[in-house]
């Protein structure tokens, strides 16, 4: 069969038309391999056919190892949104910070991508059962697709694996095996119940289809970016221009994602689509990070972890073998990057983050890319004018204890009907018991939306107020002459009256004189400045420079 791919061996670079089960390299044995195109060809094609083709990843089949352009087991997956983070954004002080958001494939996780192609590839070579080993998701996005495809699935679990997850993966009808040992272990068994049976064996970062698939993100990626910067190319009569972000960030555990995104990006730059290839921030968590540690190191090869200490099951691969190695090198030779790790309860903190100010809820995993992100901003290895990607790379299956801590729910019981005249009267009465009678009156003056915003938002999501918001100074010295509120939180550059002469005037009043204050700013004060706020405010905080739980820990200590 003619073929618009074919496949060439890392090892001995031998071209050779791609068969799905011939796994190893005719010539050298190899088994790292990966799919060419004929790219000149396909970059005209992808300049005038995209505008016109359904936003899912199989707009790109020209760059795919499948005959069937749009295979009858998709679900739809890919063409997931690029979200702006406007409240992490401000935040964090980054105004070009957006969210892949990879929740949103068919079984809420970026694994549907690999998934979908790698089955397609397995239908087309009429495969009817398969092996694969898993921490959670690609068993799932598998179980799903092997569905639709008829082919029976085998699904060997490391125990670390959430139940909710395990069941996940059994309602579609695959054969779980729980394997109690670590995700390496459960692979070596998978792979030795494949041999003896004759069944094809997922192999992760060798599995060319899977690869391919995940290279999707970088070309939704940039297609979409080059979008927001050119809005409505058709009505200008031009070609989409495309467009790569500075950093890609990922959480990591063997590392296919970041390796097929960094191909997408190359095949891009290759086609002079896009006019650099991003760096790759690669995070893993501190109990299983042999990446960072290898990286730190500068080494080519990583050692393996053997027993991963982290709860984050997703993310256990102990031993990433040769995709670190591979990882590495291209991230040297291409737009360079860097691995860090962070910690599991940094993690679990982020979820709260995400879901409080960015209404996504993530699981821990997809959780660990964002606090990569936070620990790469601090330490200045990410600069916030940066456009920073981040694949929010899955969605909870359902929220572990261990994540929420105590006093999320509050409970209304409610009294026997017989106590009370009418059943309304016994619910006032048990509904008056959730909610106080007065919360503490906070004040936000701040001339910038955005500004305002994430403030109420933090305050709201994480405590009782009640909220009040000035839109410059004389608007809030108003508010605090009638209201009195608890605490005022004020900006320092705004038009009109300026936060200063806000504080003047506050301290000037005995009425105001002792509402604290804090004052949250974008200004880099002169000394002459901190002088004139010394003993006038209780606390200063840099805009873009603080986190939600800093804020609240402020006012916690100001108001009770
Ligand atoms: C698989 C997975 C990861 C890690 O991806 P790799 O590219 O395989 O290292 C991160 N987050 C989620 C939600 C995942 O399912
Ligand atoms: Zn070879």
């Amino acid at each position: 069969m003619s073929s618009h791919f074919y496949v060439k061996c890392l090892d001995c670079g031998l071209e050779a038309p791609y068969a799905p089960l011939a796994i190893n390299c005719p010539r050298c044995n190899g088994e790292w391999r990966e799919a060419r195109y004929d790219y000149p060809n396909v970059k005209e094609t992808f300049l005038t056919k995209l505008q016109s083709r359904p936003y899912n990843l199989w707009r790109y089949h020209e760059l795919l190892p499948i005959h069937t352009p749009y295979p009858e087991i998709s679900l739809g997956e890919g063409g997931t949104p690029l979200i702006k983070a406007i409240n992490l954004g401000t935040m964090l002080g980054c105004s070009n910070l957006y969210i892949k958001d990879e929740r949103q494939g068919p079984t809420a996780s970026f694994k549907d991508r690999q998934a979908a192609v790698t089955i397609a590839s397995l239908k087309e070579a009429g495969i009817t059962e398969a092996v694969i080993a898993s921490t959670g998701n690609v068993a799932i996005a598998y179980s799903a697709y092997a569905a639709r495809a008829g082919i029976k699935l085998w699904a060997f679990l490391t125990s670390l694996v959430p139940a909710e997850k395990m069941r996940e993966v059994a309602i579609y009808g695959t054969q779980v095996v729980k394997v109690t040992s670590s995700y390496d272990q459960a692979k070596q068994v998978a792979a030795e119940f494949a041999r003896q049976r004759g069944l094809y064996l997922d192999r992760g970062t060798r599995s060319i289809p899977s690869v391919e698939g995940m290279k999707t993100i970088a070309y939704e990626i940039a297609e979409r970016l080059g979008l927001r910067l050119q809005p409505a190319p058709e009505l200008n009569g031009g070609p989409i221009r495309w467009q790569a972000p500075d950093w890609y960030i990922q959480a990591v555990s063997g590392g296919l994602g970041p390796v097929g995104v960094q191909k997408g990006f190359a095949e891009l730059y290759q086609m002079g689509l896009i006019d650099k290839i991003p760096a790759i921030a690669a995070i893993q968590t501190e109990g299983c990070s042999p990446m960072v540690q290898a990286w730190q190191k500068k080494e080519k090869t990583a050692q393996p972890v053997h027993s991963p200490r982290t709860h984050i099951a997703t993310l256990s691969t102990g031993d990433p073998g040769r995709t670190y190695t591979l990882l590495q090198e291209r991230m040297l030779q291409g737009g360079g990057g860097i691995f860090e790790s962070v910690s599991d309860e940094e993690a679990f903190r982020t979820m709260h983050v995400l879901a409080k100010m960015e209404g996504l809820s993530v699981e821990p995993a997809a959780a660990v890319a964002f606090a990569g992100l936070i620990k790469l901003l601090r330490t200045g290895k990410i600069k916030p004018h940066d456009t920073i990607v981040v694949n929010c790379s899955g969605h909870t299956m359902a929220i572990e204890p261990i994540i929420l801590g105590k006093g999320w729910a509050r409970n209304v019981v409610l009294p026997s009907q017989a106590s009370y005249e009418t059943p309304e009267e016994g619910l006032l009465a048990a509904l008056s018991r959730v909610t106080a009678d007065r919360y503490p009156k906070v004040l936000i003056i701040d001339d910038t939306p955005e500004a305002r915003r994430l403030i109420l938002r933090i305050m709201q999501s994480q405590g009782n107020y009640t909220l009040m918001e000035a839109t410059n100074g004389r608007e809030g010295l108003d508010l605090a002459n009638r209201q009195r509120p608890d605490l005022i939180i004020l900006d320092l550059m705004m038009p009109e009256m300026d936060g200063f002469a806000v504080l003047d005037q506050l301290k000037a009043n005995p009425d105001t004189a002792s509402i604290p204050v804090i004052v949250v700013t974008a200004k880099e004060l002169t000394a002459q400045e901190k002088e004139r706020l010394s003993g006038q405010i209780e606390s200063l905080l840099q805009k873009g420079s603080f986190m939600d739980n800093e804020l609240l820990g402020e006012i916690r200590t100001l108001v009770k």
